[in-house]
């Protein structure tokens, strides 16, 4: 241990702060562990971190008193009020200039709270939103840093060095904005996952549509195909694809698939309502994240289902009649699509968010954080930087021409699969909002004007006419006659 101090202070010796810890040993750091169990540090010492640089503390004056200045200390603990308890017992024990970052999950409003009560007490407060979970957190997470930019020269290095790496060894972390701007980075990355993992789940989709196209087929014989390897060497290559190639081909102890019997009913954390809620708070149309949310609670109201099951029927003798492989490229389509619309819709919400904030986000940087460590990591993130960093303002992803070209490329498979689920009585929420989505935005004209009637008969809301806008005015709707 050097006589200087600890290079930096880690509470919370959860999977996360542990895994953390020893990514930070390897990279050559010292690291004072503590926990608000401290039998947890003592254990930790003995096991996971024994002949380790790692050292622990017995409280946290113990831990204040072994850090190098300006003391960095990361908070990595259950995301409420247990930030704000340590907060409150490190303050009286820190100096000015010294940096509190809490990497858990926390609300980024939250976020920008303690970054305003702490400026006040002179202290430097970053909200990193850390993703990769534990395994990205031992070997390399994806790091979203905001908060307090003056702490971000003394972090920079520690941070940039933990994070995963890409193609020729750029850090999947960097600084994001100001206040709660990291932690809003991370909600929107936690949406975005949502909105990439629910078009994923098409094993069911595909056995529907393959049992309507071959009724004897069996479900089984069907997930054996190695669609989704086949998948992953193209565009959508990506480790969501990759683990849901691996989990179709899982077999359970009996030597049969697990995926059918694991019942479809899905949990859900709430970072992925916090971005919906952000999205209606905002007024952006994030549709595509909002239906994944829904669509995760249609599954939990199994009991329910199962009950409409026996009464409520689809279309009756719908077949289907195409060619399987060309619908199996078209199926590849649609995802590859929605999914564009899916990142297209989530920058919007960051552009919005930046805007209602005074934030000033890199967006290909945001682009590149998500490039590597974390679970929406994917080739695509790639094209994205690409997009921002021909055009760092580019208002819409859709309109940067490879997102254009590559959503039309797609156009037509994404129209056959989607009417083709709709005749056959086939769920697929993501797919068709969408493309109602990519169909609206592509509008010049949309029916709100008969809206905008409505609203102005009805409670004289009044409208602006096309031909003198930013002039309101009223109509006297039953006035006549
Ligand atoms: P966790 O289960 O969320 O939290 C456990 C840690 O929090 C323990 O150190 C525990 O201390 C401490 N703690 C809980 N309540 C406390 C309280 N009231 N006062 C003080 N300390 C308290 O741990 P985790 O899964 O490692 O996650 C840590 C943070 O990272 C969370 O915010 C989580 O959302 C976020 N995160 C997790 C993942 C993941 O994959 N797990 C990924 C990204 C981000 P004791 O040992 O004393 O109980």
């Amino acid at each position: 241990f050097s006589p200087m101090g600890a290079d930096i202070a880690l509470i919370g010796l959860a999977v996360m702060g542990q895994n953390l810890i020893l990514n930070m040993n390897d990279h050559g750091f010292v690291v004072c562990a503590y926990n608000r169990t401290v039998s947890k540090v003592h254990d930790f010492l003995r096991n996971e971190a024994k002949s380790t640089k790692v050292i622990g503390a017995e409280s946290l004056e113990d831990m204040v008193s072994k850090l190098k200045s300006p003391r960095r200390v990361i908070l990595l603990v259950k995301a409420g009020q247990a930030v704000d308890d340590f907060i409150d017992k490190l303050v009286p024990l820190l100096q000015p200039g010294d940096i509190i970052i809490d990497g858990g999950n926390s609300e980024y409003r939250d976020t920008t709270r303690r970054c305003q009560s702490l400026k006040a007490k002179g202290l430097l407060f970053v909200g990193s939103g850390v993703s990769g979970g534990e395994e990205g957190a031992r070997h390399g997470p994806s790091l979203m840093p905001g908060g307090h930019k003056e702490a971000w020269p003394h972090i920079k290095d520690i941070f940039q060095s933990i994070a995963a790496k890409v193609g020729t060894g750029e850090s999947c972390c960097d600084w994001v904005g100001d206040e709660g701007a990291g932690h809003f980075v991370k909600m929107v990355h936690n949406g975005i996952e949502y909105g990439d993992m629910h078009p994923i789940s098409l094993p069911s989709l595909l056995c529907d549509l393959t049992q309507a196209l071959f009724p004897r087929c069996s479900i089984c014989r069907l997930i054996k195909e190695p669609v989704f390897d086949r998948w992953n060497k193209t565009e959508l290559d990506s480790f969501l694809i990759e683990i849901t190639a691996n989990i179709l081909k899982y077999r359970d102890t009996d030597g049969t698939h697990l995926l059918p019997k694991i019942r479809d009913s899905a949990g859900q954390k709430g970072t992925g309502k916090w971005t919906a809620i952000s999205a209606l708070e905002y007024g952006i149309p994030v549709t595509l994240i909002g239906e994944a949310v829904f669509a995760r609670c249609l599954s939990s109201l199994k009991d329910e289902r199962v009950l409409a099951s026996k009464s409520l029927k689809g279309p009756q003798g719908a077949k289907f009649t195409g060619d399987k492989d060309q619908f199996l490229e078209d199926i590849r389509k649609a995802l590859y699509a929605s999914k564009i619309i899916s990142y297209a819709q989530g920058f919007m919400l960051l552009r919005q968010a930046a805007k209602e904030f005074g934030w000033s986000l890199n967006y290909g940087a945001i682009a590149l954080m998500w490039r590597g460590g974390c679970i929406i990591r994917s080739v695509f993130l790639g094209k994205i930087k690409e997009a921002f960093d021909r055009d760092s303002e580019l208002q819409n992803l859709l309109l940067d021409g490879f997102f254009t070209n590559a959503v039309q490329d797609c156009q037509a498979s994404w129209r056959r699969v989607v009417s083709t689920g709709v005749e056959l009585g086939i769920p697929m929420p993501s797919f068709t909002t969408a493309l109602s989505f990519y169909d609206g935005y592509r509008h010049a004209m949309l029916p709100a004007n008969l809206l905008q009637a409505q609203r102005d008969y009805f409670g004289a809301h009044t409208y602006e006419l096309l031909s003198n806008p930013g002039h309101f005015i009223h109509t006297n709707w039953t006035g006549h006659g």
